[in-house]
């Protein structure tokens, strides 16, 4: 089989992740186009581990995947397994994933953090879920997102930001606006983790879904796995 397209791709030592790109296909699953079950076929035959997605609704909540669940588990941004042979992913179009592992306790994390996401503090919630099970050492990907220059928001929007996090509320030129991907490395700081970031503009790339830019249901899939 071809090597699936990938928007970027890397490894932790025994975890690997890789984020498609759009010419990988469509992974949404809120809404069932064609081609949609080939392509999560495909992307589970390279990762020869079976896939669990969330349906996210862009709330807090956090799953723990383990052999007996479904393939989609509904009404969660999160996921977490420490099982080996499950592969966990996150979708998005703009929205920011966010890859983990962890290391000491063999955990794998993945997240959809968008702007309410970030907001409301899924990815500290995540951590501090995995600090207390006793782990210490997180390697974490930040994945594509929608650019601040491109995420033009009214002052509302802004101020509830601002609010909770404020290093994701930003003036640029054309007036307030999101940098989600500042608010989820602002985040991580406080943990002390440096993050891998793929520095992607969604909307700007080609290679990217984005809602905002095409107003369709298409995601991308940010994936991690054991790979060992
Ligand atoms: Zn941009």
């Amino acid at each position: 089989m071809a090597s699936l397209a990938s928007l970027a791709r890397g490894s932790f030592g025994q975890v690997d992740w890789l984020i498609t790109s759009r010419q990988a296909g469509d992974y949404a699953n809120t809404s069932l186009k064609n081609g949609f079950d080939l392509n999560r076929r495909n992307l589970q035959n390279q990762i020869g581990r079976r896939l669990v997605f969330p349906v996210a609704c862009h709330g807090d909540s956090i799953a723990q995947v383990d052999e007996s669940s479904a393939e989609n588990i509904e009404k969660v941004d999160g996921l977490i397994t420490q099982f080996p042979n499950i592969a966990l992913a996150a979708l998005s179009a703009d929205c920011a994933t966010v890859l983990i592992y962890a290391q000491d306790t063999q955990t794998i994390c993945a997240l959809h953090a968008g702007w309410r996401g970030m907001k409301d503090r899924i990815l500290p919630k995540a951590l501090n879920q995995m600090q207390q099970a006793g782990e210490n050492n997180f390697k974490v990907v930040v994945g594509p997102a929608i650019c601040a220059e491109c995420y033009g928001v009214d002052e509302a929007r802004y101020l509830e930001v601002k609010q909770k996090q404020p290093q994701a509320a930003v003036i640029t030129d054309k007036g307030f606006a999101i940098d989600i991907q500042k608010g989820l490395i602002s985040q991580l700081q406080d943990f002390k983790i440096n993050p891998e970031v793929v520095s992607i503009c969604t909307f700007e790339s080609q290679e990217c879904f984005s809602f905002r830019r095409d107003g369709d249901a298409h995601r991308m899939a940010s994936v991690i796995w054991f790979n060992s």
